[in-house]
């Protein structure tokens, strides 16, 4: 399939690892060809979320618009990538662009499996149910959410993840509000 796109460089996703590596790239390069694919106009700083869960920030300082991150140089594609072509050296987007590269970066985050849990899926963010580890789901220490009264799972991954010290941070706010029974 001949692309109907080209750059030098494209890098998927614009989170915090897509939006650095061009950043850096874009610097060291003296004309840099780089595009970034992504969908969203909003970026979102995550690790602020510990502290939204902890009562310090509201989960609107998070929230940026992407337009602003995106280094000086680099296209901006705002689409997602569909498919990847490394044989063919390019990418399929949702919206039908085929985009051809000679580099490749790929940083689109990981899927949080809400299914993992029963019944967590689509529940997040309403019925008092929270998780720092969605925008949408933040729920500020303080908010009358936080006082509905129940059993309150800390997940601890059996295999390194991101953000178990959080998880920790959250574990050790609630033992000193009182508001973890010993078996929750
Ligand atoms: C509560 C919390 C606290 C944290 N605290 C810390 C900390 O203290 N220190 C630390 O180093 N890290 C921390 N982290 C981890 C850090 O925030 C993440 O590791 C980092 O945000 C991951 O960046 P990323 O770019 O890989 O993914 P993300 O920031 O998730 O970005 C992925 C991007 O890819 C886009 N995308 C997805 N699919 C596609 C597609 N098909 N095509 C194009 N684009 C796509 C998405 O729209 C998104 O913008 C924390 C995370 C959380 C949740």
């Amino acid at each position: 399939m001949p692309a109907n796109l080209h750059h030098r460089i494209v890098i998927v996703g614009g989170g915090t690892a897509g939006l650095t590596v061009a950043a850096r790239l874009a610097r060291q390069l003296g004309r840099p060809d780089i595009a970034l694919i992504e969908p969203s106009d909003r970026h979102y700083y995550q690790p602020l979320w510990t502290l939204v869960g902890a009562g310090v920030f509201p989960k609107e300082a998070s929230e940026r618009n992407q337009a602003d991150f995106i280094p000086t140089g680099v296209t901006w594609l705002r689409d997602a990538v569909a498919e990847l072509r490394p044989d063919e050296n390019l990418v399929v987007t949702r919206e039908g662009r085929t985009v051809g590269y000679d580099f490749l970066v790929v940083a689109p985050g990981i899927q949080v499996d809400w299914d993992a849990i029963e019944g967590l899926k689509g529940n997040v963010g309403s019925h008092g149910i929270c998780s720092n580890y969605d925008h949408a789901g933040q729920v500020r220490r303080g908010a009358p959410e936080d006082h509905v009264p129940g059993r309150r799972p800390f997940p601890q991954l059996g295999r390194p993840g991101r953000v178990s010290g959080g998880l920790r941070l959250g574990d050790r706010l609630d033992l000193r509000g009182g508001a973890v029974r010993p078996d929750a």
